[in-house]
Order: C-alpha cells, then sequence, then structure tokens
C-alpha cells in the first residue's frame, strides 16, 4: 500500500475520502475527532500545490438527495479547523460544474462535495459512477480508515481508475491496531464488553488466539453464564447463543487462554432503578432483578490483571454505563489504565461507547492509542480483510 508520507504529490486534482460523518446534536457538533484525524493528510495535499475535493457520506440518505443529511453544514467548522479562509462547496456532481470549480480554484484550495450517499451508485459500488466520478482527477487518497469496512464506490471503486494512496489518519489506524493483533507485547489482555456476544462472536474467536487473557463483561457475560447453568434473572442475555458462549470457552481453553468470567455483579429491578440495588455473587442474581454492571470482585480482579499485562486492548463497557451508577466499573478500569500508563504498557481501545466511558473518566490521554473508528476497528479486530485497505494495496 502507497502511503501519501512517502510520495511528492505536486500540482494534482486529488480525490480524497475522508469521513465527516461527525455526531450533531440539535445542529451541533458534539465531537470532532473525525475532523481532526485528517488535518495532516489536508496540510500535506496543501502545502504541495494540490486542489483537494474532499468526499464524504453523513448518515444514511439511501442513494437519494435529502437536505437533513446534507454536509453543507459542516463547512464553516472545517475552515476553521483547517484554518482556510475558503472551502469550496460542490453541490452536484454535474461535469460542468466540476470542471468550472476546478478552473476557479488555485493550487493549494480545498472543496467540500456534496454526501456522496445521495447518490445511488455510491452505496451499490457502481462501478460507472466511480469511474465518472473519477474522470476530472489525477489522485485518490483514502484517509477514512473508519468507512474503509464498506464496499462502497468511494472506498474500492476510485482506486480502479485513479492512482491511489494511504492518507496519515489510515496508516495511522492499522498500524497501531496491528501492534496488538499482530506484535503484542506479553502478557496481553483484552477486555471485552458490550450487550450481545452476538455482535461480537467472531471478535472472540479471534481474539482467543492472540490473547493469554479475555475479560468478558458487559451484558455478554451473562450469556455466558447463563450457559454455564447460572440463574441470570432478568437480565440481558441471548438465550439462542448459549451453545457459541460454550464452544468459545471451550476453544480457549485448548489454546490456553484464559478467560475471566465476572465473579459478582451489581443488580437491579431494572435500567432506572436506584433504590433496589443489589450487589452479589453470580449464584446469587434475584430471579426479578438484571445485572446492571460487575461487581467490586470482578472490577479488581480485571484491575489486577490490567497491572500484570503488557498490552491491553478494551472495546465494550462492562456495564449499563448510560445509567449510573451502573457506570462505576467502566470508569474505574479506564482510570486503572490511565494512573499506570506511564509503565510502558501499551493500551489500546475502540468502539463508539467505549469512548464515550473513556471520556467519561477523562482518561483518554491514559490510552496509548484510541481507535477513530467503530465497524470498521471491530471488523478488523475479527482479523477480516478491509475491502478499503485491499483496494489501496492492488494497485
Ligand atoms: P462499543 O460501542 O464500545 O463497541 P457496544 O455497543 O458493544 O460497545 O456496547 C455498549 C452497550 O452495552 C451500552 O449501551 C451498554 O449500556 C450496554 N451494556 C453493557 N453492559 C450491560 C448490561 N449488563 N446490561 C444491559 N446493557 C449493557
Ligand atoms: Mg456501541
Amino acid at each position: 500500500m502507497k502511503s501519501i508520507n512517502d510520495f511528492i504529490i505536486n500540482k494534482k486534482n486529488v480525490l480524497l475520502r475522508v469521513d465527516l460523518n461527525v455526531p450533531v446534536i440539535n445542529g451541533k457538533i458534539t465531537e470532532k475527532t473525525r475532523i481532526y484525524a485528517v488535518k495532516k493528510t489536508i496540510k500535506k495535499l496543501k502545502e504541495q500545490n494540490n486542489k483537494i475535493f474532499l468526499i464524504s457520506h453523513f448518515g444514511r440518505p439511501k442513494g437519494e438527495i435529502n437536505k437533513i443529511f446534507s454536509l453543507k453544514f459542516i463547512l464553516t467548522t472545517l475552515e476553521e479547523e483547517f484554518e482556510l479562509t475558503k472551502i469550496y462547496f460542490l453541490e452536484t456532481l454535474n461535469e460542468k460544474l466540476m470542471k468550472e470549480t476546478i478552473e476557479k480554484m488555485q493550487p493549494g484550495d480545498v472543496c467540500l462535495i456534496e454526501n456522496i450517499r445521495f447518490n445511488e451508485g455510491e452505496e451499490s459500488n457502481d462501478l460507472n459512477f466511480s469511474k465518472q466520478l473519477s474522470k476530472n482527477f489525477d489522485i485518490f487518497v483514502n484517509d477514512a480508515f473508519s468507512a474503509s469496512h464498506r464496499i462502497h464506490a468511494s472506498i474500492v471503486g476510485l482506486p480502479k481508475f485513479l492512482p491511489s494512496y494511504a492518507g496519515y489518519s489510515l496508516v495511522e489506524e492499522i498500524k497501531n491496531i496491528n501492534i496488538f493483533m499482530n506484535n503484542s507485547k506479553k502478557p496481553n489482555l483484552a477486555i471485552i464488553g458490550g450487550s450481545k456476544i452476538s455482535t461480537k462472536i467472531n471478535l472472540l474467536y479471534n481474539l482467543i488466539e492472540k490473547c493469554d487473557v479475555i475479560s468478558i463483561g458487559g451484558a455478554m457475560a451473562n450469556t455466558f453464564l447463563s450457559a454455564m447453568g447460572i440463574n441470570v434473572g432478568l437480565s440481558l442475555h441471548e438465550k439462542d447463543l448459549k451453545k457459541i458462549a460454550l464452544s468459545i470457552l471451550e476453544k480457549a481453553k485448548k489454546v490456553d487462554c484464559k478467560i475471566l468470567l465476572p465473579l459478582d455483579l451489581v443488580c437491579a429491578n431494572n435500567l432506572q432503578d436506584k433504590i433496589n440495588i443489589n450487589q452479589c455473587n453470580i449464584n446469587n442474581i434475584l430471579s426479578n432483578q438484571m445485572a446492571l454492571d460487575i461487581g467490586c470482585k470482578t472490577i479488581k480482579e480485571i484491575s489486577s490483571y490490567i497491572l500484570k499485562s503488557k498490552a491491553v486492548l478494551w472495546n465494550g463497557p462492562l456495564g449499563a454505563f448510560e445509567y449510573p451508577p451502573f457506570d462505576k466499573s467502566s470508569v474505574k478500569i479506564a482510570k486503572v489504565i490511565k494512573r499506570i500508563s506511564t509503565s510502558g504498557i501499551s493500551t489500546i481501545a475502540g468502539g463508539g461507547d467505549t469512548i464515550s466511558v473513556i471520556k467519561m473518566a477523562k482518561a483518554q490521554d491514559g490510552f496509548s492509542y484510541i481507535s477513530k473508528a467503530g465497524g470498521a476497528f471491530l471488523e478488523w479486530l475479527e482479523g477480516k480483510s478491509s475491502p478499503g485497505v485491499d483496494a489501496l494495496k492492488k494497485k
């Protein structure tokens, strides 16, 4: 895979795929990490006098123009963050308009193309669409790792028609995830939580082969406990996945990967219940209660394994963190990782909710790396290839 770091790209018309699918509440961007992530690539392309056209998706307009999903609102933020006085905006991919805009722009100027998913050909990965889009350009750069698990025209189609390069943040994501997956310091520990095993079966199977210890928390752990014959009361769990849970435990035994399941749990009648909170051993879950967080003994056990590890990967909150006090274990674990961050341990985290918890704990700077990708991060951990990265490699 060619990285823009290794090449001079000078005075070219560049199509740059970025991920500007930022979270927005009441018209305000609440989280700008994905914007910051592409700054370095834009800076380099700008300094080397290229005309830069940004492509991104935003939401799910399903191949139709829908003003609700317009990217126009993000222009002023991009101008501020990229320190540009003006960013051009292309409302449609009309070729005449495209040519006129390229003519108008000076070397180093940037133009944002309207939500690429307004075009039917994007998600259907229509080759003609990619070909048409590539027409007035010399180079394609992909700096959107978080969208690279999608077989879409702006991810896998464009590299078929243009010399293609990986941007800085894409290279950075892969490098950091691979440090854990292929090159991990030992002993290593994966902490996996979240609500459902069903979304993380392949992840668990793959991690078992790479890790010395895996700690399983969150509602996922309930499915394992239930499979082992423990009464989990009203806890969220997946009845039809008991066999899979047992086979994961069996495989772990075979390859000598230690699985830590909760020793104790914090239970309540429901997510909002703040009165009937009951910390108990796993064998004493009341039949009218649900396990909403892991308990103190379990937090202690996980912490002691973190201290013994040289590398830690974390995906998935260990409790229903959106409903305090069931955020306690996740916040505590984030703080433990922050506290030992200077001891030479390498720590990586990813997943939308995991990042929210780490922020709640104000522990972001305690991690060696936090992935900016959600689904793409998980698929990479599953050992799946990334269509976007493969498309760059083929060039
Ligand atoms: P990420 O986005 O970091 O990959 P997931 O989406 O897999 O994480 O899981 C996060 C969700 O899991 C949260 O909404 C959280 O409330 C839920 N969760 C964790 N533990 C429990 C539990 N014991 N009961 C119910 N929901 C839980
Ligand atoms: Mg999530």
